[in-house]
């Protein structure tokens, strides 16, 4: 299991005090790393270090990803806790289902900043740490509105979009600093965030008969995705958008 083996690896994950970014968070401590969980409620990353802390080292940072001094501050402060900083995971994110006549600007710049902008912004501040240390992996989620279209994805589609194209320009920036840069797009996962879809009995049943698995998704299905991206196993996957959707992509 070398190949797979994440000890003396340090990891950041921002959101990965619930759903999918809890699950990967599992996924990087299971393979032997040590995990920062990263989000803004402070309560929400206790009770996840509580839970997680059973599968290996993690601790939790109070920040928020659109604030730029913070992204600074969690990078910082994961390599004064534990010495070096190898991989980042950009997962945290919100939703928005307006259609283009129902969204307001403000609402626009939000999604943008915590969905597109974050990760930029906490990419740019890892970045320097990897390189000191020879490398690093840095993994980005995206979504199937990275894809496809949708009336009332008018400003979270364009945030996953561009998200692939985020991570393959600093695949290509970084790759000489042996910084791989991939793309995670979950499909209809079980979190907070989908829970008011799945009590929309039309939607729901739509997204479950374009699934080819015939289930709705859970957190822990981004465990392995997670510590194969995270781990030597990848070395040559850079810049790769990898669904992770139990076949809703092509289904019909
Ligand atoms: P959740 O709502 O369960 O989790 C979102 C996480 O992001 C929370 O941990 C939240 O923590 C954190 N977060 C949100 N805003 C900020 C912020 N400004 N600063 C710091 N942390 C923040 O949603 P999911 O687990 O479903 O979503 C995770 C990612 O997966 C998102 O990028 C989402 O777009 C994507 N995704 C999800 C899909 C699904 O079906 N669930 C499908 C496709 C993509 P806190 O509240 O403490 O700040």
């Amino acid at each position: 299991m070398q190949r797979f083996n994440l000890k003396g690896k340090v990891g950041i994950v921002t959101g990965g005090n619930g759903g999918i970014g809890a699950g990967i968070a599992r996924g990087l401590l299971e393979c032997g790393a040590t995990v920062v969980i990263a989000g803004r409620n402070a309560a929400k990353n206790d009770a996840a270090v509580a839970e997680l802390g059973k599968v290996g080292p993690v601790s939790a940072f109070v920040m928020d990803v659109t604030k730029e001094e913070d992204c600074y501050s969690v990078v910082r402060e994961a390599v004064k806790r534990h010495g070096r900083l190898d991989i980042l995971v950009n997962n945290a994110g919100i939703g928005s289902g307006k259609a283009p006549d129902e969204l307001t600007l403000p609402e626009w710049h939000k999604v943008i900043d915590t969905n597109l902008t974050s990760a930029f912004v906490m990419s740019k501040a890892a970045h320097p740490e990897m390189k000191k240390t020879g490398g690093g992996k840095i993994i980005n989620i995206g979504s199937m509105a990275s894809y496809i279209g949708g009336a009332r994805w008018t400003v979270y589609g364009p945030t996953k979009a561009a998200i692939i194209q985020l991570s393959r320009n600093c695949a290509s920036a970084w790759a000489s600093d042996n910084i791989q840069v991939n793309t995670i797009l979950p499909g209809y996962i079980d979190t907070a965030m989908t829970k008011p879809l799945q009590s929309m009995a039309e939607f729901h049943t739509a997204a479950l008969r374009r699934t080819a698995a015939g289930r709705i998704g859970t957190p822990d299905d981004f465990a392995g995705i997670a510590a194969f991206l995270a781990s030597p196993a990848s070395d040559f996957v850079t810049g790769a958008d990898i669904p992770v959707d139990g076949g809703l992509l092509w289904g019909a």
